[in-house]
């Protein structure tokens, strides 16, 4: 699933491709449950509109068009937008395809149909996007942020990461790591973390998401780039994905536990 990083990756990407073109037409090939709301109406609300800019909330894509209107997407688990050349028909996997008046076409791929799709005319309205917690790659991700809302949290330290209303961004492969650089157990409870510890996963959180921007995000499966080309971060991955392989930094085998039906990947050794 993409994190922030990949979001960040498609984001740039996008930004580069269409910034400046105009939706001349809008067809969908299967919008349940893609696109939110009316489909009529969805088409209508972007059709002649300008791309202004893409930026990234969270792992959310906030396209900025003129006259004003927003559109708002979310990959989830395999959604993908691609820059290309006019197609002939749809791929299987197309389910919206957004004609450009250069020709272009920006299309939404999507295997698995958890992606989103909607239009806002004040992003206020979106309850999603005013749910969201902290990004972290801001100055808002400090000390005392953790310290006020966590400090006597029961909750286990990978679940508070993964939780998109405190921090918002993170997801499994980048929380496994985060906390094998800080030397943190995943299970230990948010409330015994001292301040030593939550600065480490304040600076290991920014260098690893910096990195994984810098090398385009990691793929383990389905995350691809723009021009379909994969990130390339998954080679810096010290435990995700590496249950039985030995620590780098002692040598002990990786282990793997589920929290919240997911994977974590940990250092027993390492991580206290
Ligand atoms: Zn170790």
């Amino acid at each position: 699933m993409p994190e922030l990083p990949e979001v960040e990756t498609v984001v740039r990407e996008l930004r580069e491709e269409i910034c400046g073109d105009i939706i001349s037409s809008v067809e969908i090939f299967r919008s349940n449950p893609i696109v939110q709301g009316d489909l009529d109406m969805f088409q209508e609300q972007l059709c002649g509109r300008k791309f202004m800019d893409v930026r990234r909330r969270a792992k959310y894509l906030i396209f900025n068009l003129e006259p004003k209107r927003y559109l708002v997407a979310h990959l989830r688990m395999t959604g993908k937008f691609i820059v290309s050349d006019p197609l002939p028909e749809p791929t299987k996997y197309n389910r919206v395809w957004f004609n450009l008046e250069s020709g272009r076409q920006m299309i939404f791929d999507d295997i698995r149909c958890f992606g989103t799709l909607e239009v806002y005319d004040d992003l206020a309205d979106s309850k999603s996007l005013q749910k969201l917690g902290i990004e972290p790659l801001s100055k808002a991700m400090t000390l005392g942020y953790f310290k006020k809302n966590l400090g006597s949290s029961k909750r286990e330290i990978k679940s508070v990461l993964l939780d998109q209303k405190i921090i918002a961004g993170l997801g499994n492969i980048y929380v496994s790591e985060i906390l094998f650089r800080s030397r943190i157990h995943p299970q230990r409870s948010a409330g015994s973390i001292n301040k030593r510890e939550w600065s480490l996963i304040i600076k290991y959180t920014k260098y690893i998401l910096q990195e994984a921007i810098k090398n385009n995000g990691t793929t383990i499966s389905d995350f691809r780039r723009v021009d379909d080309k994969t990130g390339a971060f998954q080679q810096f991955l010290q435990v995700y994905d590496k249950k039985e392989q030995p620590c780098t930094e002692c040598g002990t085998p990786i282990q793997r536990i589920v929290q919240q039906q997911r994977s974590t990947f940990f250092c027993p050794e390492c991580q206290r």
